[in-house]
């Protein structure tokens, strides 16, 4: 892994980290690596583009403050652990909980959470049936969610596991405006308030003008939400 990459992109990001958080990240790629070539876990990035694509924009919360000491956080369709990962590495004090429907990429998080020494809960479940058990519903401070749906349904994967208060954060890009519409009548059925869109720069990125669409919890979410597994995919709330 190059360091320097993701030190200096760190530091320019106003993200404090230490040495151990440098050699997690390290042995975090190198557990990718071995997972890689016997199974097909995730895209196999060139290293430079996963420190930027992976680490560097999973941090981007980080840069403007947006989860507090102890926050209890779920990843939402984590994959190979982004944006979860980076975001433990980087504030191991975070009470995290990473979810996704496949098995295997659930078993390889808590091998590699294992190898790290880091904690964490995993789920392999459905979002729209994890949100439906006591101890996930209405209990999170934080949902994070990359790279799983268009922003109306995503909308229905995330806000059922915030309590009041707590804040969904999607990571989009430069289209999220072509999805804003659908999202605000979404969350507004599902007990959330779209806050907006912030830029979420990549150090030396610029052109790919990704963003975080933040939604607050601002009611409770009716109990016939989320929809059962499959329907917010089908017919997305709000379109
Ligand atoms: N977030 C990761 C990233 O940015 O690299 C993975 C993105 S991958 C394109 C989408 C992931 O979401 C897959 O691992 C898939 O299994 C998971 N997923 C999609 N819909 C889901 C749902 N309803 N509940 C749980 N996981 C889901």
């Amino acid at each position: 892994m190059n360091r320097e990459r993701l030190a200096g992109g760190l530091t320019a990001m106003g993200i404090a980290f230490d040495q151990t958080a440098l050699e997690r990240f390290e042995a975090f790629h190198a557990i990718l690596d071995e997972y890689n070539a016997r199974m097909d876990l995730t895209a196999v990035l060139e290293e430079d583009e996963r420190v930027d694509r992976h680490d560097l924009d999973s941090a981007a919360p980080l840069a403007q403050g947006l989860l507090a000491q102890q926050a209890r956080v779920i990843d939402v369709g984590t994959g190979a652990g982004f944006p979860g990962m980076p975001l433990l590495i980087l504030r191991p004090d975070l009470r995290m909980t990473f979810l996704d429907a496949l098995q295997k990429r659930i078993a390889f998080l808590q091998d590699a959470l294992s190898r790290l020494g880091l904690t964490a809960q995993t789920l392999h479940a459905r979002a729209e049936d994890a949100a439906r058990m006591p101890e996930h519903r209405e209990g999170y401070d934080a949902a994070v969610s990359r790279a799983v749906a268009n922003a109306a349904v995503l909308e229905e994967l995330t806000l059922p596991f915030l309590r009041e208060g707590g804040l969904a954060i999607a990571w989009k890009g430069p289209g999220v405006q072509e999805e804003l519409t659908a999202a605000r009548r979404a969350a507004f059925v599902l007990g959330g308030t779209v806050r907006g869109v912030v830029p979420a720069p990549v150090p030396g990125r610029a052109d790919w003008q990704h963003v975080l669409l933040l939604t607050d919890k601002t009611g409770k979410t009716p109990k016939a939400y989320p929809r059962k597994a499959g329907t917010p995919g089908k017919k997305p709330l709000g379109m």
